[in-house]
């Protein structure tokens, strides 16, 4: 006769015949990249906010030496990159914590302080990761609707405030709306919020902002505790392929993030390409870059305009057409026009700005949208 531990314990006949995955796994919806160019095909690729410039030699040159070292850990802590970031933002290095692409620094965020069943309230829409990263962490995503006009709705997202609320993330400006938050309304928020709930201020696009009236939030985070900033290099650094992202928070929070953070995460090669980006020169380069993108947002805003259209106020590297059901006829008309796009069925269609020719190309194609 077998014992136990040879047959395992007793099953039952309703026992499934296959690993079950989480039921929250199950639910989550799929996170839709944008769409790439199939091998051969020439098209623009508009279709994931992406820096259309390539990294800078000195960027290039840091990439090549470091791939030369890659039978070694990384720096499990990126100590060089975390000083390097908080001398950047002025913060204290225990402040920093970097991870594998901001979306992988919240994830280890809501694990660090969301359990199961406890909420986090966000805006819909924004980014796609959200739900899936709350639903992964056990959490429950309460969602608020936006405004008439594509901005967050902060008192809405205040009120939907519970016991059970732990976090709330603040995604400005909004992907892939683009409007910012104030910094009125930023403090508002804060004053109505209890000091046990996290505020998360997710600035990917920080680098594109030209409205005068957006928060300090480096600023905020030293007056509110609660408060934690989500950064990254993907889109105004240019370094999207490499995923390095950060969170700014109080020591103490970010510690707990760090103890939950999968060890070595961010690479040796990212390590480096990061830091060479942050090097006084290069940033200065990099910026000229993000100036020359805003220019072109400006243009492209100012074309559509004079096309006719009322489009969002987008302080980001992108534009957003709300285009309801006719969504996905209008990125397929894109796509035969050599241009890739991001649709969100039923609801509206993200494109972002990139090279000059990209973009006159797509303004010709939202001419026959109207
Ligand atoms: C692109 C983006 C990020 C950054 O993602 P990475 O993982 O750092 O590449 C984070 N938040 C929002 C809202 C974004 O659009």
């Amino acid at each position: 006769m077998l014992s136990a531990v040879e047959t395992g314990p007793d099953r039952t006949s309703d026992t499934p015949a296959h690993v079950p995955l989480r039921p929250a796994v199950e639910a989550l919806p799929p996170y839709v990249p944008g769409a790439r160019p199939t091998s051969g095909e020439q098209l623009w690729k508009l279709s994931s906010n992406e820096n259309p410039y390539a990294p800078l030699p000195s960027v290039v040159e840091a990439i090549a030496r470091a791939a030369a070292e890659t039978n070694r850990y990384p720096d499990m802590y990126a100590t060089e990159l975390v000083e390097a970031l908080a001398a950047f933002v002025g913060v204290d290095p225990e402040q920093v914590v970097v991870g594998n692409g901001s979306v992988a620094v919240l994830a280890h965020l809501l694990n660090a302080v969301v359990d199961a069943g406890d909420e986090v309230v966000f805006p819909w829409r924004s980014f796609e990761a959200y739900p899936i990263a709350v639903s992964v962490a056990g959490g429950r995503s309460v969602t608020v609707p936006l405004g008439a006009d594509g901005r967050l709705d902060l008192p809405a997202m205040a009120a939907a405030v519970t016991d059970r609320t732990r976090v709330i993330l603040v995604c400005t400006p909004n992907n892939p709306t683009g409007p910012v938050v104030h910094a009125d309304e930023l403090d508002e928020l804060l004053a109505a919020v209890p000091q046990d709930v996290m505020v998360v201020i997710d600035e990917a696009y920080l680098e594109f902002v030209r409205d005068a009236a957006v928060p300090d939030a480096v600023a905020l985070l030293a007056r509110h505790d609660n408060v934690v900033l989500l950064r990254t290099l993907s889109k105004a650094y240019g370094l999207a392929g490499l995923r390095v992202g950060y969170a700014i928070a109080a020591p103490r929070l970010a510690a707990g993030i760090r103890a939950v953070s999968t060890p070595f995460g961010v690479s040796h090669v990212a390590q480096q390409a990061a830091l060479a980006s942050l090097e006084p020169t290069a940033q200065a380069e990099l910026m000229e870059r993000v100036d020359a993108l805003v220019a072109e947002r400006a243009r492209v805003q100012a074309a559509l305009r004079e096309q006719g259209w009322d489009l969002p106020d987008s302080q980001a590297n992108f534009v957003w057409f709300p285009l309801g059901e006719r969504t996905m006829e209008c990125a397929a008309q894109a796509r035969r026009a050599g241009v890739l796009v991001r649709p969100f069925a039923g609801d509206g269609l993200r494109v972002s700005i990139g090279e000059v020719e990209a973009n006159d190309a797509f303004l010709e194609v939202a001419a026959t949208w109207l």
